[in-house]
């Protein structure tokens, strides 16, 4: 697979992507969205989807879309202590417009802070339930007078449209890949501007290669995006034989794979086997029906061999959902490492493939093909192990991916053994 851009570049240019797109206000309806995409389509060929508010999908409608201007909360000595401008996270994202005096008792009951951590914002939603807030550090919280505050939520939540960005890039077979990250949040770093980098240089990469699978990228907002999507591209589903959502790539922890539901898809053994020849600390979660949009593509009724790739998950670090998911949250070498450790796992589906031994009745000679202690160097011995498995293991029901998990091989040490037997025309590819 060629890089249009050396590594070390990718880490810098996905963190400078991050760095564009952290200011801007989004939700899962509305123009943060749709300026997010804009920038995504700067590095791919993204096609926007405008779905109608009302519009039934599934058990669930597309909403209102919500937009922002301004929002502020003025103390009773007409200073503002409260300013949507300083941080969007300051707003309770999806809150119904507001201008009006109130208590402070009253305005207690809207204000939300994180106590354990006083001088971070928390990061709070109401998309299906009408309300408005503020969400306030708990110094600010601690700090406020007894008096009359002015609230001011200069927003609109009206009929329009759920927005979302895909990108087919047809393979050699309709068999599709499945990619997907959410566009959601607002100014929060790791969980969701490091999927949106990760994915688009993933995106942007593999469009320079003749894949043999075909790849399906969505940038789309949680939950409803994912469910919006799949009632519109239901009698296609079939298509997906292996999915991931990608989420907090950007952080310094170790990588974490979600399994999907069926627990030992294709996608499930190919994460675990990169992980596992990675030489770093890795860790392998079940499937449980929370998390992000896999949520979905493993609801019973679909049913999909999608897992989620992470670095530390949603919940387990303290910054999660709080204005410390920030930039210095995230950095170019653990992006970087990401995107590698991605392109590693589509190098394996794209190179597994089930292979006949053409001279199953005993071994063939190695050494007449020059296939036997024919190169010295340190590999040599590894590469004589894999070219006796593969012909082993290939009787047609074995693919190269089940050769490297049995012999405990690297899938890249099997791959190169059934290319050397594949040129000496000792093993054939088995039709599909
Ligand atoms: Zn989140």
């Amino acid at each position: 697979m060629t890089s249009p851009v050396a590594p070390a570049e990718a880490g810098l240019e996905m963190y400078e992507l991050i760095r564009e797109l952290y200011p801007i206000c989004r939700s899962i309806t509305g123009d943060g969205v749709r300026e997010t995409l804009r920038w995504v389509s700067k590095h791919i060929p993204l096609v926007v989807h405008e779905v109608p508010t009302g519009t039934p999908v599934f058990d669930w409608t597309v909403p209102r879309e919500w937009n922002i201007r301004n929002a502020y909360v003025m103390g009773p000595k007409g200073d503002r202590i409260i300013d949507f401008k300083q941080s969007n996270l300051h707003v309770l994202n999806y809150s119904v417009p507001v201008k009006q005096k109130v208590s402070l008792a009253e305005l207690k009951e809207h204000l939300f802070s994180v106590p354990e951590h006083p001088d971070w914002i928390p990061y709070r939603t109401s998309y299906y339930k009408e309300n408005w807030g503020f969400c306030v550090t708990q110094r600010q919280l601690e700090a406020l007078e007894d008096g009359l505050y002015g609230v001011c939520i200069d927003s609109t939540l009206e009929n329009g449209h759920l927005t979302y960005g895909e990108y087919y890039l047809s393979g050699e077979t309709a068999n599709e890949v499945l990619i997907t990250c959410h566009v959601c949040h607002p100014s929060l770093a790791n969980d969701n501007l490091s999927g949106i980098a990760v994915v688009t240089f993933l995106a942007k990469q593999l469009s320079v290669s003749n894949p043999r699978h075909s790849y399906r990228f969505l940038f789309i907002p949680g939950t409803i995006g994912s469910i919006t999507w799949l009632a519109r591209n239901d009698a296609n589903i079939h298509r997906i034989k292996h999915g991931l959502t990608v989420a907090c790539v950007g952080d310094e922890g170790k990588f974490t794979y979600k399994r999907s539901r069926k627990r030992d898809s294709e996608i499930d053994r190919v994460v675990s086997h990169v992980l596992q020849h990675s030489g770093k600390e890795y860790e392998i979660l079940d499937f449980t029906p929370y998390g992000y949009d896999e949520r979905q593509f493993c609801s019973p009724g679909f049913n999909l061999p999608v897992g989620c790739f992470m670095r530390t998950p949603h919940g387990r670090y303290p910054e999660y959902h709080t204005s410390a998911d920030n930039l210095a949250f995230v950095h170019p070498a653990s992006l970087e490492e990401s995107l590698a450790t991605a392109k590693a796992i589509i190098e394996v589906l794209e190179g597994n493939r089930i292979y006949m031994n053409q001279n199953p009745k005993c071994e063939p000679q190695l050494g007449k093909r020059g296939l036997y202690r024919s190169t010295g160097g340190p590999d040599a011995a590894q590469d004589e192990l894999a070219i006796l498995w593969v012909l082993n293991l290939s009787d047609g029901d074995h693919s190269l991916l089940n050769i490297a998990e049995r012999s405990g091989l690297a899938f890249q040490v099997v791959q190169r053994a059934a290319h050397a037997l594949a040129e000496q025309h000792l093993l054939l590819e088995r039709a599909p």
